[in-house]
């Protein structure tokens, strides 16, 4: 089924778009072979100030030079000129709410496995859509832990935001559905939690947050550093970062997924095992509140994290 409601616009290779021209060719490689990368980024809206607010920009296109880096794909734009694409693109649609927009370096027509400018079409796109949170958010969500393990450095790095890789997400939601959960845990090939199809993972054990490394075939999550920032600094959390294993799911006080897209999103069961008291824990509503008030500007401390999209504000990111 078709998505009901499309924005006006879209943003593809340098200028606006209108959304039914935003098309690549079938015989592309981002089509036959899923060769692109992209970002997944909120933008949030503060009601009192009439102003958007890009999270994190700076961090997000920083990743998206390290997956074409990894990929060897060259990034066709500066971080000024996707930023200001941003803006655009956001502006046009006229969004007045919340956001999930997704920038995508692409492959198009050209020779298979061709990496060269010269032998290959590179392109970017842009698509945003409004995106309130999720009604999960307020009371958590069922998980269990996957029976697909998640992408290994040394085959389709998780660390890579490549589109390809979410074949691997999507047989791991799917299941996860199918048999009545939310979006699930995923094992990483040595057996130890590494994240979900589109979140990373943290848990609290005794008043301390702890969550996978980097190394854990996960995704280098900015949300997650972010929460790791905040704990430490702002709430004077202890985070420790290290494997996790299986069991400890069963035995955690609290649990929850980290993501633009995912926020931060409590966890009350796993595999039908309640997590504390199968209510949203403490140390998840204290960080989920932070982040909320600061990706809507209202903590002065952090609007440097912050990109205004309609310059109704101060705010610089
Ligand atoms: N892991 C995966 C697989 C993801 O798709 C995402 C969402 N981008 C994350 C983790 C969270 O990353 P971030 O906080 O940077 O959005």
């Amino acid at each position: 089924m078709a998505k009901t409601s499309n924005p006006e616009f879209a943003w593809k290779d340098g200028r606006i778009v209108p959304w039914p021209e935003a098309t690549v060719h079938v015989s592309a490689e981002t089509v036959l072979r899923g060769a692109n990368v992209f970002e997944g980024m909120r933008a949030y809206w503060s009601e009192a100030e009439k102003e958007l607010y890009i999270f994190k920009n700076k961090e997000h296109l920083r990743r998206l030079r390290q997956s074409c880096k990894i990929m060897r794909m060259t990034v066709p734009y500066s971080d000024d000129e996707f930023t200001q694409a941003f803006i655009d693109l956001l502006r046009a649609n006229k969004f007045t709410a919340g956001v999930h927009f997704r920038p995508v370096v692409y492959f198009g027509e050209g020779e298979s496995y061709a990496w060269k400018p010269e032998d290959i079409h590179n392109g970017a796109f842009v698509i945003a859509y409004s995106r309130p949170h999720a009604p999960s958010i307020k009371n958590g969500i069922k998980s269990c832990v996957s029976t697909w393990r998640r992408n290994s450095d040394n085959a389709s790095p998780s660390r890579v935001k490549a589109a390809a890789n979410y074949h691997n997400s999507r047989l791991a939601q799917v299941e996860a559905k199918m048999n009545g959960f939310g979006p699930p845990i995923m094992l990483n090939d040595r057996g130890e939690v590494a994240e979900s199809p589109g979140a990373c993972f943290m848990m609290v054990r005794d008043g301390v947050v702890i969550t996978p490394p980097v190394s854990a075939d996960i995704l280098e999550s900015i949300t997650r550093q972010t929460l790791i920032d905040l704990y430490r600094e702002e709430l004077g959390v202890t985070v420790i970062e290290r494997d996790i294993d299986r069991t400890e799911l069963y035995i955690a006080d609290e649990t929850f997924f980290c993501g633009s897209g995912a926020e931060v999103q409590p966890i009350t069961a796993v595999d039908h095992y309640d997590v504390g008291d199968g209510k949203v824990g403490p140390l998840t509503r204290r960080i989920q509140d932070l982040y909320f008030d600061i990706a809507a500007g209202k903590v002065d401390k952090f609007r440097h994290w912050l990109t205004p999209v309609y310059g109704n504000s101060t705010a610089r990111g």
